[in-house]
């Protein structure tokens, strides 16, 4: 367990501006459990109405890529993890499919708390929300990130562009390298967007792999 005093700290680091936290492996992964636990009563926006389950993210906490979805579904507020159920499995393939496994990854979502009927997340809700995300990629520090969807994309990217545009480029996010890709769940709406999800894993993977070098 870490201290309330030690958080205090790291959230005030935060707000004078330190972006970068040289931690040890074990403090990332304490950090990242004490932070979901904290946050986990938050009703910062309407969408804790509904919530079950929060669901802050799972993986490894040293991942080099982390993948950020929309928000969780259904099962995902059952259980509070992200990507479980039938888009999850897709994603557990996905990653499979270019020789990684979930415990490879950082998983999560722009907002933590389920919209209702899987709707889009609205504005006020992603804003209120994505401190808690801008927090886990400071902690993690990945080097890669794999954007899931339109949502995640253009939230992050602050972009109105189409996933047509935005999955043909790859992004600088706050200096990280990022792809953008389509959403599991459209995948499973849409089995014509594999063949480009596909080439977009591909292109993920061929960075992925010199980081590895
Ligand atoms: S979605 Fe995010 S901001 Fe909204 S209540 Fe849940 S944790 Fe708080």
């Amino acid at each position: 367990m870490i201290s309330r005093e030690l958080i205090q700290h790291l959230e005030l680091l935060n707000n004078l501006g330190v972006k970068e936290l040289f931690l040890p492996p074990s403090s990332k992964a304490e950090i990242l459990k004490e932070l979901s636990i904290k946050y986990s009563t938050c009703t910062k926006c309407k969408l804790h109405t509904g919530r079950i389950k929060f669901v802050y993210g799972e993986g490894n906490p040293d991942a080099l890529a982390m993948l950020i979805g929309e928000g969780p579904g259904e099962q995902e507020n059952l259980t509070g993890r992200p990507f479980v159920g039938p888009a999850g499995n897709l994603l557990t393939n996905m990653l499979k499919a270019i020789n990684l496994s979930r415990e490879d990854v950082y998983i999560c979502n722009i907002v933590k708390c389920r919209p209702p009927n899987n709707r889009n997340p609205e504005p006020e809700e992603r804003e209120a929300c994505l401190p808690y995300l801008l927090e886990q990629i400071d902690i993690i520090q990945p080097k890669l990130i794999l954007m899931l969807g339109l949502v995640a994309a253009q939230t992050l990217l602050n972009t109105k562009l189409s996933m047509e545009k935005l999955r043909q480029t790859t992004h600088s996010f706050q200096g990280i390298k990022t792809f953008v890709t389509y959403h599991p769940s459209a995948l499973l709406r849409n089995p014509n967007w594999k063949k480009p999800a596909w080439q977009d894993l591909q292109r993920f993977q061929a960075e992925y792999v010199k980081l590895l070098q």
